[in-house]
């Protein structure tokens, strides 16, 4: 497996190529609400990512206290826009605009983070994980996938790409009994864990040696370090760090979502 930091370089470097070859620079959009730290860092990454790669990023920041009503004229006038390739709008949200409307507003013809079931973009965690597997020439076909998490933007999309390359595919969750989640690990090939709880896999659990493990659990450990949802160095053939794993991979299939939405790729 190539390090995730120099594949994520060579693509960032493919997907300015595929950009330089349209005429001028596409025109995506962010939308954030409120001053949140870690939003704020996404944020800059995002625009960062699109700067190297030659895409146009405008950020409409809006204070913490703007209403639903107010973000729902934004995102219209963001579907409606002549040159706005596509956008996002950065999570979480405050408390008093409800996610799931706003997220249901965007246009699919528009939907960078492909939140929306009817849009053609994948969301960004699961697809960047399935790309990289997909470039190092993973095996897929009638090996065993585990996959611990089932939320809608990184489990259930995982599972959905995966049973499209014939893996046999098991998702556990928070009623998987440790016994059973000990019974599937052991003969996984391929795990993802995303459950954003430290230690959901440690070293007490029996894994082959030859599988591969995506942590994609962002947590913040006692004293304030980055830390996944799996103990570090677990004995199997490759697991990828965090921080500098699947957040990187994450961020170019974001940009990746931009050639789809071009009709590029
Ligand atoms: P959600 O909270 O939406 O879902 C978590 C899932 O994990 C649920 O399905 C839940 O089960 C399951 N779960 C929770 N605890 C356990 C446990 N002990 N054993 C087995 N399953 C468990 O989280 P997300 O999917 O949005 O994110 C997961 C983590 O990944 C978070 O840390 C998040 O910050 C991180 N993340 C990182 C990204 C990146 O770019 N690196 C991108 C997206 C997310 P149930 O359904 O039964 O409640």
């Amino acid at each position: 497996m190539l390090e995730i930091k120099e594949y994520v370089l060579n693509k960032k470097v493919d997907i300015s190529k595929k950009l330089s070859q349209v005429a001028g620079k596409p025109d995506i959009a962010i939308i954030q609400v409120g001053d949140v730290e870690a939003s704020n860092k996404y944020v800059k990454n995002k625009i960062k990512d699109c700067n190297e790669c030659g895409i146009a990023c405008a950020l409409f920041k809006f204070d913490e206290n703007i209403s639903e009503d107010k973000l729902l004229e934004a995102i219209d006038y963001l579907n409606n826009h002549p040159t706005v390739v596509g956008f996002i709008v950065q999570l979480p949200l405050p408390w008093h605009i409800d996610e799931q409307k706003v997220m249901s507003k965007i246009s699919p013809e528009k939907d960078l983070d492909g939140f929306n079931k009817l849009s053609k973009t994948v969301p960004a965690t699961p697809l960047g994980i399935y790309n990289y597997l997909k470039d190092m020439h993973f095996d897929f076909e009638g090996k065993n996938a585990v996959i611990i998490g089932r939320s809608d933007i990184v489990g259930k999309p995982m599972a959905k790409l995966l049973l499209k390359e014939n893996m046999n595919t098991t998702v556990l969750h928070s009623k998987t009994s440790d016994t059973d989640k000990r019974y599937y690990l052991k003969n996984a090939d391929l795990i993802i864990v995303a459950t954003g709880h430290l230690e959901t896999l440690n070293n007490t659990y029996e894994f082959k040696k030859t599988a591969i493990i995506f942590d994609v659990g962002i947590n913040v450990d006692e004293q304030g370090k980055l830390q996944g949802d799996c103990e570090r160095n677990l004995p199997v053939a490759f697991q990828s760090p965090v921080p500098g794993g699947v957040g990187l991979l994450t961020r170019v299939a974001l940009m990746e979502n931009v050639l789809k939405l071009l009709n590029i790729c």
